[in-house]
């Protein structure tokens, strides 16, 4: 039997909660990985802090910048107008689980789990996602992402805060992202490969003014491509410089066997979705 189930219905509710027992709390939102997680476990003692109900929480907003709710669930990110110009997180959203999934899984709680499969991580990552954490003892504070995640289901949150939002950069001019999922059975399967690309063409339409490339599944944490996106940057798309990033790319990612795929797999699959996603991306952007 659980120890405690406290549930909260504002902000100021959970910061109080969590600044007195953030130790032995343990924050729920949706409950799609915490409960199975306890399950598999046998954790029955852990104390819960409800926060699914906290009304400020669960919108998206445009002012001057683009932020979203932790609370925000995955159907909401896929349906959102004002998320029209990042298609990618919309396409991540709508392949994280089946629709029931999507009904009740958050933003935040994809991110807080840090999964190294977690889909909604590459396409925040090309979209520069900053991450505001509150507590009640310091205040707010913001931090990219990418620092937030630390390791495999590790980061950067103290036990007494909370997440309350991501914003996102506003997107390129002349540019287009995608987010590519390859998995057994699509949507319902969690990632084998994911990666997300945000491509953006100089005024010419010809070269590469900017790009931004992110993966997961291929290593212990989703992360940025760097090195990549500086070999890409300023040139114009050519079949070997797409199979010199692919080289590169196996370089950078460390994809392990597991019941899902083989390392071997991963590694072929790998350079072959950075192809597409690229070529799609410039593709789109050149109108
Ligand atoms: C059948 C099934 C299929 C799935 N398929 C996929 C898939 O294809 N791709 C994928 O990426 N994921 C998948 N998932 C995992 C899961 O649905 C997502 O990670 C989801 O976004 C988690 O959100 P949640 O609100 O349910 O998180 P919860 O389970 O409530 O919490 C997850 C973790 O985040 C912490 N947390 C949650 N919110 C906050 C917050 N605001 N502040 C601080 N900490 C917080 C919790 O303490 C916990 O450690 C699947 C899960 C199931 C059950």
């Amino acid at each position: 039997m659980l120890e405690r189930f406290i549930s909260v219905s504002s902000e100021e509710e959970a910061l109080a909660q969590l600044n007195a027992h953030g130790e032995e709390l343990q924050i729920l939102a949706g409950g799609t990985d915490l409960m199975v997680q306890l399950q598999q476990s046998g954790q029955r003692t852990r104390r819960l802090l409800h926060i699914e109900k906290i009304p400020g929480l669960q919108k998206i907003s445009y002012n001057g910048e683009t932020g979203i709710g932790a609370l925000c669930t995955h159907r909401q990110i896929v349906e959102s107008t004002l998320l029209a110009h990042y298609r990618s997180l919309r396409q991540a959203a709508a392949q994280v689980g089946g629709w029931q999934t999507q009904m009740v899984g958050t933003l935040g709680g994809n991110i807080c789990n840090a999964s190294p499969a977690a889909d909604t991580l590459p396409p925040l990552l090309v979209h520069d996602a900053r991450i505001t954490l509150v507590s009640q003892a310091r205040g707010s504070r913001v931090v990219d992402l990418e620092k937030f995640l630390l390791g495999r289901r590790h980061t950067d949150r103290h036990h007494d805060e909370l997440v309350s939002g991501i914003t996102l950069s506003q997107p390129p001019e002349r540019g287009s992202d995608i987010y590519i999922k390859v998995g057994r059975r699509s949507a319902t399967e969690v990632a084998i490969v994911g990666l997300a690309a945000c491509v953006a063409l100089d005024e010419h339409r010809r070269l590469i003014e900017d790009v931004r490339l992110a993966v997961c599944s291929v290593g212990p944490v989703p992360k940025r491509l760097y090195e990549i996106e500086n070999l890409i940057k300023g040139q114009e798309i050519s079949d070997s410089l797409l199979d010199e990033a692919g080289e590169m790319l196996l370089e950078l990612i460390e994809p392990i066997d597991d019941v899902r795929a083989s390392k071997k797999y991963r590694a072929m699959v790998a350079p072959r979705v950075l192809r597409e996603a690229i070529t799609c991306c410039a593709q789109n952007a050149s109108g």
